[in-house]
Formats: C-alpha cells, sequence, structure tokens
C-alpha cells in the first residue's frame, strides 16, 4: 500500500492527495512547528489560568474522564501532582476493561489519592449498541476518520455520563487524556455553552436512539440540567504540555501502573478494541488509529518506523473470537 513518505497516511484514507514526491495534503497543510510551538505556549497559560480560576471551587475542582489506558493515567497524575487540583476520576465501564487496566486504577488511583467513580453500564444494552456499530453506515464518513464506530458509541456513552456527572456535582473542568495527535489544538481548550451541548448531544444520541431509543435517555444530560446548570470548561492537557511516551511510562510506573498483557498494541486498557479495528480496517480499507499515528509522527512525537509497527501488528485471532463470541456475532 502507498503511504505519505512523510507521516503514515494511506493512499485509502478519504480525500488523500500526494504531491509529486509522495508528501500527502495534511502534511503540506500543517503549522510550522514554530507556530505550532506559539500556540501550545498560549494554551499553557490558559490552562494556568483556568487552574487558579476554578481552585477553590465546590468539592471537586476537575472530572477526569480516566479509562485507565496510559494517556488518561498519565493526565490523571499531572492534574493532580503537577497542577494541585482536586479531581473526581471517572470510568466508563464497556465491559471490555482489560482486569490489569482495573488493577492499574486501584492502585494509581490510591497512590494519587483521587476519589474514583466507575459506571458500569449493563451489558445487554452495550452489546446491542456495539453490534449495531458495526454497521458501515452507522456514523457519517468524516467520524469514521478518526475513529471506529464502535469506539465512537462508547465514547459517546462516556462523554455523555461524564458530563451529567460533572453537571451533577457542578465541577467546573472537565479533563480528556487525549493525545496531541488525536485532539486538534483550537479544540484543547473550550468552554462548553448551551448551543454546544445541545448540538454534540444531538450528533451522538441520534444513531444510539435508533438502535436503543430511551433506554440511552440516563447517559445525556437533560435539557433542563443544560439550561439550569453550569456547564464545564472542556480541556485535553496533552495537547499543550510536554508529550514523550518514554516519560508518560516511567510517570505512571512509578504510581504502579502496568502494562497490560492482553490489549492490542494501539489501547492499554480495552479489550474491545482490537476487534473495532479489525471491523473498521475490513470496511474502509484504512486502520482507525492512523489520523493519529499520523499526526504524532508528523509533530515529532513518534518515528515513522514505530506508527508503522503498531499499524502492521498481526491480528490476534483467539481474541477477536473471543470478543465476537462474548459481542454474540460469532
Ligand atoms: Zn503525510
Amino acid at each position: 500500500m502507498h503511504r505519505c513518505v512523510r507521516c503514515v497516511l494511506p493512499e485509502t484514507f478519504p480525500g488523500i492527495r500526494f504531491d509529486s514526491e509522495g508528501v500527502c495534503n495534511y502534511c503540506l497543510r500543517a503549522l510550522p512547528p514554530e507556530q505550532r510551538e506559539a500556540r501550545r505556549i498560549k494554551l499553557r497559560e490558559r490552562f494556568q489560568d483556568l487552574v487558579e480560576k476554578v481552585q477553590g471551587q465546590g468539592d471537586y475542582e476537575c472530572l477526569m474522564s480516566w479509562s485507565g489506558g496510559k494517556d488518561s493515567t498519565y493526565t490523571l497524575a499531572l492534574l493532580k501532582e503537577e497542577f494541585g487540583l482536586r479531581v473526581l476520576a471517572f470510568t466508563f465501564d464497556n465491559g471490555f476493561v482489560s482486569p490489569r487496566a482495573f488493577q492499574n486504577m486501584r492502585v494509581v488511583g490510591e497512590a494519587l489519592g483521587v476519589d474514583h467513580v466507575i459506571f458500569k453500564a449493563r451489558f445487554g444494552l452495550l452489546q446491542r449498541i456495539f453490534r449495531a456499530s458495526m454497521s458501515p453506515d452507522f456514523y457519517p464518513l468524516k467520524a469514521r476518520e478518526r475513529a471506529s464506530n464502535i469506539c465512537t458509541s462508547c465514547m459517546s456513552l462516556a462523554k455523555g455520563m461524564a458530563l451529567r456527572l460533572a453537571l451533577d456535582r457542578d465541577i467546573p473542568l472537565m479533563a480528556y487524556g487525549w493525545s496531541p495527535g488525536q485532539v486538534p489544538l483550537p479544540s484543547a481548550i473550550f468552554q462548553l455553552t448551551p448551543p454546544m451541548a445541545r448540538s454534540m448531544i444531538q450528533a451522538a444520541t441520534a444513531p444510539l436512539r435508533r438502535v436503543a431509543g430511551n433506554e440511552i435517555a440516563p447517559y445525556f444530560p437533560t435539557e433542563e440540567e443544560i439550561m439550569s446548570k453550569h456547564l464545564p470548561c472542556n480541556v485535553s492537557p496533552l495537547a499543550f504540555l510536554v508529550y514523550d511516551e518514554g516519560r508518560v511510562y516511567q510517570r505512571i510506573e512509578a504510581l504502579g501502573w502496568e502494562m497490560p498483557g492482553d490489549t492490542d498494541p494501539n489501547s492499554t486498557n480495552c479489550l474491545l478494541n482490537a476487534f473495532a479495528n479489525e471491523v473498521h480496517r475490513t470496511q474502509m480499507g484504512y486502520h482507525p488509529y492512523v489520523l493519529e499515528l499520523a499526526k504524532l509522527v508528523r509533530e515529532g512525537y513518534l518515528s515513522r518506523e514505530e506508527a508503522l509497527e503498531r499499524l502492521s501488528q498481526p491480528k490476534d485471532e483467539g481474541l477477536l473470537n473471543r470478543i465476537r463470541t462474548e459481542l454474540g456475532v460469532a
């Protein structure tokens, strides 16, 4: 397969074009490093101001969406230890969290001294949603450039539930552990407004409602809550703080985190990911992590060789079959 010579985007990626030297349009229109760094410095200042502003507000100053994976664990450690925030950690249990990831969360949560809410959605509902998400047209093409349909459904429920919890507990900041490859700089910090919340919830719930109707209502804030509560500011700190995978592992391992042995190379917490990737790759002809990995390569966070290796890991048929059985699609 032909790929961009600078990043790793393949010829099968939607809307891709290459110049005569084999460089893709994403690389050609990327911000120069100096401009990117200037924006990151501004975001760091803005975040520092935000931290000062929320300090002393309410029982918790920040709700951290914590999957137990390496990036969100590292973000949680930074928020607690570097920024001194009173953090409530929130985990959405999708029924496929690696046992090691749960063990990691118990150990790291104690080491950091953070309170932790785990929401376990009923598996029967998740099973129906994940099975329906396998349909190629479940989400628009644009959404499929960034993630597999199964991941998008899971994230919709997790983010909806996190927002509802933040509103419930009046928490002013909501943090995510998105890597610099997963979040564009303009979205790294944003104050949620009622129209934004409404359109995000509308986009997230429309496909899910077709499968599960009103059963998904408890997972999202109501219109009344959006209108009557303080909406939080959303922040993805890894987009503008120093991000180095070696440092990430070093820091979280010092807190007792251990690499799960049962997940695919692009996840350090979720067993469903391998299956979601496989479905996506078969339908779309490209890996659902390729856009993120390409950006990490383009911006110097990851070597091109390392990215290619993560994209070309052989299928773990044993794991895939186990997931098929659990989802009821075997
Ligand atoms: Zn490229």
